[in-house]
């Protein structure tokens, strides 16, 4: 049984706050891949700022020589909105035999009671959020329930298994998101340190995000 992290977003642009925690995930669950999937168009937000081509651009250019780290065009070319929990049953549909781990934010964690079918999600995958370490959440209703129904202490303890079960995985906090590297470059602003440097190359060649309203 293969161990396969998803990670999907919209990554307008990519950023070390992305990385960082997906790289600590698959040495802490040791995965042997995580896919990044660039969203096309996201339900539960705007439409991305950057076009789709240059989103894949800067993850190709964020990914490339990383262990296990592959990038997932699946959803990028829809036009209409994309569940997770369809993103998943057809990575389910491919690998029957792995155990698939969705890789979120705390933020988006706290946010699935608004995704679409969000409680079929773990007939699918794991979910291991990374979280801020020592920091006891706020976790109410529905959700409470499915993670006191599901909570897995450690890593170790999914073993063998291939969907159902919730990790809080503390890793590195880095406050950093895609809004205010955009912010930073739409105010003229050099995102030094906020992305991997190859990236960084791009965004500033691009300029695609130098009219955008984003003030952070
Ligand atoms: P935006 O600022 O445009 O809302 P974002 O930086 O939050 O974007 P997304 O592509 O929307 O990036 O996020 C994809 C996933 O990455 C989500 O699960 C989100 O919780 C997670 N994520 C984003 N930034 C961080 C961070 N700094 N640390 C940990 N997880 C993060």
């Amino acid at each position: 049984m293969r161990k396969i992290g998803i990670f999907g977003g919209t990554f307008d642009p990519v950023h070390l706050g992305h990385l960082r925690p997906a790289l600590e995930i698959r040495d802490a669950l040791s995965l042997d891949e995580v896919r990044f999937i660039p969203a096309g168009c996201p339900p539960h937000r705007h439409a991305p700022v950057a076009p789709a081509r240059l989103r894949l651009a800067l993850l190709e250019a964020a990914l490339a020589g990383v262990d296990g780290f592959r990038l997932d065009e699946r959803e990028i070319g829809k036009t209409t909105p994309c569940y997770t929990v369809d993103t998943l049953a057809e990575l389910r549909r491919e690998f029957p035999r792995d155990a698939l781990y969705l890789m979120v934010g705390m933020d988006a964690f706290l946010g699935f009671p608004g995704w679409h079918d969000w409680q079929r999600v773990f007939e699918l995958a794991h979910v291991v959020v990374a979280h801020r370490p020592g920091w006891v959440m706020q976790v109410r209703g529905a959700l409470h329930e499915a993670l006191a129904a599901r909570r897995a202490e450690a890593p170790e303890s999914l073993a063998g298994t291939q969907d159902g079960r919730i990790l809080l995985q503390p890793v590195t906090q880095l406050e950093i998101s895609a809004s205010r590297v955009r912010a930073c470059l739409a105010g003229g602003g050099d995102p030094r340190y906020l992305v991997p440097e190859p990236v960084r190359e791009l965004l500033l060649e691009s300029n695609a995000y130098a009219n955008c309203k984003e003030t952070g």
